[in-house]
């Protein structure tokens, strides 16, 4: 499959038609922006960590049920995907108090809750990627009742599949954003990707964050974080085939 036209350049990929108009080519770049394109930069060897990452963590996610635009990778940053029409939520789960869940509730990061929070987002850079509940998105017609439904039933058991895989990797899932997207015939999947851009991953012994936050707050040693959490992800994929 090759790539066609390009149909849109985002923050962290590239989108390319191919000749079947129900798959698409997404192709990873090592751009990394932060605070809605506030801050710019790259990470060397990112996209070719990030297109492998999510790819590996979408195949272990069909394994246990969830529906995924994953087909197949095609080399180091390109792959074949499903082509779904993007619902405009961004979806996030959290574990572990921190970045702006900390900041808008007045509480330190690193509070373990007793259960898992979900909250969504307009995806809408122009307005800042608002926070918004069921109902808004209900009343701006961003997905139907039943739609969310199996977004929240996804978004919970991508949860529990990946917490318990980088639980074996010494990694803790603090939280991660996803996206969702329908299918021609009309069924949510789970889109785009999960990686170090999209999760918080602290090293569980150490507290060392192994994620984005390394980029967004200048921590510095980001290219090494993100080889060391792919290189953690490659030790644990045999064990869990
Ligand atoms: P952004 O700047 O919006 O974060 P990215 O660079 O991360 O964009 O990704 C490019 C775009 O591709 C995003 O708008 C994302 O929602 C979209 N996308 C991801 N997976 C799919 C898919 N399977 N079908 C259609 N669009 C997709
Ligand atoms: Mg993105």
């Amino acid at each position: 499959m090759e790539k066609l036209s390009q149909l849109y350049e985002g923050k962290a990929k590239k989108v390319y038609a191919t000749e079947d108009p129900d798959l698409l080519i997404v192709s990873y770049k090592d751009d990394a922006t932060a605070f809605n394109g506030l801050k710019k930069g790259t990470i060397a060897g990112k996209g070719v960590i990030n297109n492998r990452m999510s790819n590996e963590l979408m195949q272990m996610l069909e394994r246990e049920g969830v529906p995924t635009h994953f087909v197949s990778q095609l080399s180091e940053r390109d792959t074949l995907v499903r082509r779904v029409s993007i619902v405009p939520l961004e979806v996030i789960i959290r574990n572990i108090s921190a970045g702006s869940f900390a900041k808008n509730y007045g509480v330190e990061e690193g509070i373990v809750f007793a259960s898992p929070t979900i909250e969504f987002s307009y995806k809408n850079d122009a307005l800042g990627d608002p926070l918004l509940n069921e109902y808004h998105a209900l009343a701006l017609g961003l997905a139907t009742k039943e739609e969310i439904e199996d977004i929240k039933r996804y978004a919970f058991r991508v949860n529990d599949v990946l917490k318990r895989f980088w639980l074996s990797c010494g990694v803790t899932l603090v939280d991660f954003k996803l996206e969702f997207g329908r299918t021609a015939d009309g069924k949510i999947i789970l889109a785009d990707e999960i990686s170090p851009d999209t999760c918080r991953l602290w090293d569980t012994a150490t507290g060392t964050k192994l994620d984005k936050d390394r980029f967004r707050r200048d921590l510095g040693g980001v290219e090494e974080a993100y080889s060391e959490i792919m290189g953690r992800l490659e030790k644990n994929l045999e064990v869990t085939k």
